[in-house]
């Protein structure tokens, strides 16, 4: 290897270790060995596929605790939120073992022979993951992509590689073919750069910021790979005057400050009736002021660090000028801690528009349900948002009317395995996980057969 990076914990800011970036000869022959795994993995029985996935999925449920305490110490998330976020990989693994013998294709009627549908793996499949969820993103590639017959070269973020790297040691370990999943650390210049380039790579999912997904689009333009992503947001939690205050404002702090804030589905805005505008920040003060913010290693912690110093003075800028309501507390000291913020905005302001990525919220109020529907979508992003209201016929038009790819009605859900999840406008470009997400690594062949000889 040419050369390393060091990693930092962010709750201490003290470095971790060394771990390799690897140059474009080296990526290349991650791409190459890929190339004849994955000839040999698609030709095997589905079962074969299956099995082995099952027992990839059970080797990650064995080091869930080991996986969650590199999270920890790499990323600084809460050690509970680690552990969540090792046990979702092996769930995620677990549902796509399921899909090898459930990749049926069509058999379409036609004259004179037979007409069937395969769907084909695509090949080497690149995946390119950021450093806010970094097991559970990798994930909702991978385990879809293996289980549709293809290999898959991962590059985690530099930042936070050591989960990644110990996936890929696990996959060996349940004796998935050597090769197949390969992990690939550098920087996203040179690696995640090979990947749109490489004739190899068939398909590319991205997960990260628009600016760089954009780039990553039109690389995979020139070479015609299709590509999936996975971007920003500035998702909105709509809090109408019929709906539970009490309830909203206590769930508010969560949906916006876990994982503080470097949550693609964070909902960062907060927009209030104007009715109950006063009323819902005094129930929201409290519940910002018990958020626990510190150490992410107790189990008690709901809050961990931000991810590095220079990211912490990025969510800083965003708060300079501000008209701050009120703010959490969090630890002085060593780390990239920053306390959680809660800003009174105007439309237009850049707090209301721009991704902070960080523990910052904006509360704007709206009038009515049509201007409520107006401010949700006056952002570039859709991902995802929540609607809070008990007013069933109100709830559906929202729902239908905002353009996200991911709603809740009255809780904050986003992510399920087994539900679709993506973004509109500038969020993204098609979906992961879900019941299809195998075959979205997958390409359609059709082919007749003349009967009549
Ligand atoms: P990023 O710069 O877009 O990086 C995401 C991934 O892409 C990383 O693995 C990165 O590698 C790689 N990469 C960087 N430049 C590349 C290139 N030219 N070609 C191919 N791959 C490349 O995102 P970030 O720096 O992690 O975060 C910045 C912002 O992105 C955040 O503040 C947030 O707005 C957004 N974001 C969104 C999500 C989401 O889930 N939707 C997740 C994370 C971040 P390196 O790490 O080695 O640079
Ligand atoms: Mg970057």
């Amino acid at each position: 290897m040419s050369d390393s990076a060091t990693l930092i914990n962010p709750a201490t800011g003290r470095a971790i270790r060394e771990v390799p970036r690897a140059d474009v000869d080296e990526v290349d022959e991650a791409i190459a060995r890929a190339v004849v795994a994955q000839r040999a993995w698609a030709a095997g029985a589905p079962l074969e596929r299956a099995d082995a996935l099952r027992r990839f999925a059970r080797v990650v449920e064995d080091n869930v605790e080991e996986l969650a305490q590199l999270e920890v110490l790499n990323s600084g998330h809460p050690i509970e939120s680690a552990r969540w976020e090792a046990s979702h990989v092996a769930q995620v693994l677990n549902f796509y073992a399921g899909a090898p013998e459930r990749l049926s294709g069509q058999q379409i009627p036609v004259g004179g022979g037979l007409d069937v549908t395969f769907h084909e793996p695509y090949g080497v499949v690149g995946i390119i993951v950021p450093w806010n969820f970094p097991m559970s993103i990798a994930s909702w590639g991978f385990a879809p992509a293996l289980a549709a017959g293809n290999a898959v070269v991962l590059k985690p973020a530099e930042l936070t590689p050591l989960t990644a790297i110990r996936l890929g040691e696990l996959a060996v370990e349940a004796g998935l073919p050597e090769g197949l999943f390969a992990v690939v650390t550098g920087s996203g210049s040179v690696v995640g750069q090979r990947f749109v380039t490489h004739p190899d790579v068939r398909k590319v999912v991205f997960t990260g910021s628009t600016e760089v997904g954009v780039s990553v689009a039109a690389g995979c333009a020139q070479t015609l790979k299709p590509v999936t992503l996975e971007l920003g947001g500035k998702s909105a939690n709509i809090v109408f005057d019929d709906a539970d205050l009490e309830l909203a404002a206590a769930s508010a702090p969560g949906a916006v400050f876990d994982n503080a804030g470097q949550d693609c589905c964070a909902r960062s805005r907060i927009l209030v009736q104007r009715s109950v505008y006063d009323r819902f920040l005094e129930l929201l003060e409290p519940a910002v002021r018990d958020w626990r913010v510190g150490d992410p290693s107790l189990e008690s912690t709901q809050m961990g660090p931000l991810i590095s110093a220079s990211h912490r003075s990025s969510v800083a800028s965003f708060v300079e000028g501000t008209n701050v309501a009120f703010r959490g507390t969090a630890p002085d000291g060593d780390g990239f801690w920053f306390a959680p913020t809660v800003v009174l905005a105007e439309r237009g302001d850049r707090i209301a528009q721009e991704e902070v990525f960080g523990p910052v919220v904006a509360v704007l109020p709206f009038d009515d349900e049509a201007d409520g529907i107006r401010l949700a979508n006056d952002t570039i992003y859709g991902l995802a948002g929540s609607i809070w209201t008990e007013n069933l016929g109100r709830a559906v038009r929202v729902a239908r009317a905002v353009k996200s790819g991911v709603l809740s009605v009255n809780s904050h859900s986003s992510v399920r395995y087994w539900t679709p999840f993506g973004g509109m406008k500038a969020s993204g470009l098609g979906r992961e996980l879900g019941p299809d997400a195998a075959e979205h690594f997958t390409e359609t062949k059709n082919v007749y057969f003349a009967a009549d000889a």
